[in-house]
């Protein structure tokens, strides 16, 4: 019962105007602090991984964890493979047990990013209950965030979205709006909130069928947050901060504790801070005792 894909969880959370945090994860302990929080919540989850760590600690050994983590809480828990610009590996991927997929094509032309999507979407459908996530559109780095957020083009087009979303067959998807991935610069970054929920109306006016993914949720204000909950994002990524929160940690732990050698310690003070960040980013998306 627990281990479920991400679409189902995500229709009820944009049925209920509150999001599921989607967090990435690059070690065991992270993944154990994650789930801790989320229990502890009774909060939906969606864990995920970029391609890198799958590839250095093993997608196999993610999804062992994952299972026997998942398996024995009494939340449901998604894996989430996150940006993967490989059909190839994004069907290792889904073979080796991840839950829902994401197929990142956003750079190559619309036809070829539908193309790509789309043989994703009936791989992973004929292996089973395997969601697949696709993107249109710019998720700059903060380097760039403004400079796209004002360039109507990098910003996914509604037409286009709808277009995009009935050719491939997708489950869930991350339009550009502006959000941006690592630490915004500014307090106050652009975003197009209203874009957001124009496409959320004419994918999903007529109820949800393809609930949509906020990338970039690191240091976005809380306001934001909230209003892009109302205009339909249902699931927010975080990844920078959960980085920051682990090496801060770390250093945190080694600069007061120089003279002892006990890598328990170091993983305890990782998973105390990741089980608070954690606990926090489901404060603000509302989804404590959505489970
Ligand atoms: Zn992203």
């Amino acid at each position: 019962m627990s281990i479920v894909n991400a679409k189902d969880i995500m229709v009820e959370a944009a049925k209920g105007k509150y999001a599921i945090g989607a967090f990435n994860v690059t070690s065991i302990h992270q993944m154990e602090a994650v789930v801790e929080a989320a229990v502890e919540k009774k909060s939906p989850l969606i864990i995920q991984t970029s391609v890198k760590p799958s590839k250095v600690l093993g997608r196999e050994v993610f999804v062992a964890v994952y299972r026997t983590l998942a398996e024995s809480a009494p939340i449901p828990i998604c894996l989430h493979l996150d940006h993967c610009t490989e059909v190839d590996y994004c069907k290792k991927c889904a073979d080796a047990g991840y839950t829902n997929i994401m197929i990142d094509a956003s750079k190559q032309t619309c036809e070829e990013n539908i193309r790509q999507t789309k043989e994703v979407v009936d791989y992973c459908h004929s292996l089973g209950d395997i969601s697949v996530e696709g993107e249109l559109g710019t998720v700059s780095g903060v380097e760039d965030q403004i400079k796209v957020a004002e360039d109507e083009a990098a910003l996914a087009n509604p037409e286009q979205s709808v277009e995009f979303v009935e050719r491939t067959g997708l489950d869930i998807f991350a339009p550009a709006i502006g959000t941006a991935h690592g630490v915004y610069k500014t307090k106050n970054p652009k975003i197009d909130f209203e874009r957001l929920g124009k496409i959320n109306m004419m994918l999903n006016g007529n109820g949800v069928k393809v609930p949509l993914v906020v990338h970039g949720g690191t240091g976005l204000p809380e306001d934001y947050i909230q209003k892009l909950i109302e205009m339909g994002g249902a699931k927010f990524n975080v990844s920078t901060e959960l980085k920051h929160t682990l090496i801060d940690a770390t250093w945190d732990y080694l600069s007061t504790h120089r003279e002892e050698y006990d890598p328990g310690k170091i993983d305890a003070a990782v998973r105390d801070a990741t089980r608070k960040a954690v606990s926090h980013w489901i404060d603000m998306l509302c989804s404590a005792g959505k489970a």
